[in-house]
C-alpha cells in the first residue's frame, strides 16, 4: 500500500525564508504547501488550486497601514472564511479585528461609517457600511465601491459594475446615470475592445 500521507508533490513555489522549493504535503487540515527544508525551515504556506492545475499561494497575512485601536500595534491583513479583515498583529493576546476600508465612506447621511467588502453565508462578494454591526447601517452595494468623485453630480464615489462582457463605472446618485470605461482596468474580454 501506498503512503498517501508521507508523498510529497514538487511546485514551482520557492520558500522566500530560505529559497529552497516548496512541496505539497498533507496535514491534520488537508493539503498545505511546505518548505522542503524542513525541519530546518518551518515555512508553510495555505495555497487553492486553479482549474489549470496551477497553484495560487493563499498569504495569510499581509501589512496594513493601519493600528490597532486597542493596543496601538501594527494591524495586519488576514484572511477569513467570509473574506479579508484587520487584526492585530499581536493576536492572540489582542483579539481585535476591523473591517478593511475600501477608502470611501458610507454615502447614508449622518452615518460616520466606512464601505467596507463583505462576504454572504453563500460566499457571494458584496459591500456594506462598518457600522452594520453597531448601528444597523444597511446600506450595501452588489458592486464595488471605488473612491472616485462622479464627474458629473460630485457625488463622493462611483461602482464598477462587472457584467459577463464588460466593465464599467457608474453612478448610484438617483437621477445622475453618470457611466464610463474604467481607466485603468483592462475589460473582462479582449474583443471588447476591438470594434
Ligand atoms: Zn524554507
Ligand atoms: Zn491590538
Ligand atoms: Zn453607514
Ligand atoms: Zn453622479
Amino acid at each position: 500500500m501506498r503512503d498517501l500521507k508521507r508523498e510529497e508533490e514538487p511546485t514551482l513555489e520557492v520558500c522566500e525564508k530560505c529559497g529552497k522549493p516548496m512541496v505539497i504535503k498533507w496535514g491534520r487540515n488537508g493539503y498545505f504547501l511546505a518548505c522542503s527544508g524542513f525541519p530546518d525551515c518551518r515555512n508553510t504556506k495555505e495555497y487553492t488550486r486553479n482549474p489549470d492545475g496551477t497553484l495560487t499561494v493563499l498569504a495569510s497575512t499581509r501589512p496594513s497601514d493601519q493600528t490597532c485601536p486597542t493596543c496601538g500595534s501594527p494591524m495586519v491583513i488576514r484572511r477569513g472564511r467570509f473574506g479579508e479583515f484587520l487584526a492585530c498583529s499581536r493576536y492572540p493576546d489582542c483579539k481585535t479585528t476591523s473591517p478593511i476600508s475600501l477608502g470611501v465612506n458610507c454615502p447614508r447621511p449622518g452615518c460616520g461609517g466606512y464601505l467596507t467588502e463583505k462576504r454572504s453565508r453563500r460566499g457571494k462578494v458584496f459591500f456594506g457600511c462598518s457600522n452594520y454591526s453597531k448601528t444597523k447601517c444597511d446600506f450595501v452595494s452588489w458592486d464595488r465601491p471605488v473612491a472616485k468623485r462622479c464627474p458629473l453630480c460630485d457625488a463622493a464615489f462611483v461602482v464598477k459594475k462587472v457584467s459577463r462582457s464588460s466593465v464599467r463605472l457608474r453612478c448610484l446618485a438617483d437621477g445622475c446615470g453618470w457611466t464610463a470605461e474604467p481607466d485603468e482596468d483592462a475589460p473582462a474580454t479582449p474583443d471588447a475592445k476591438a470594434s
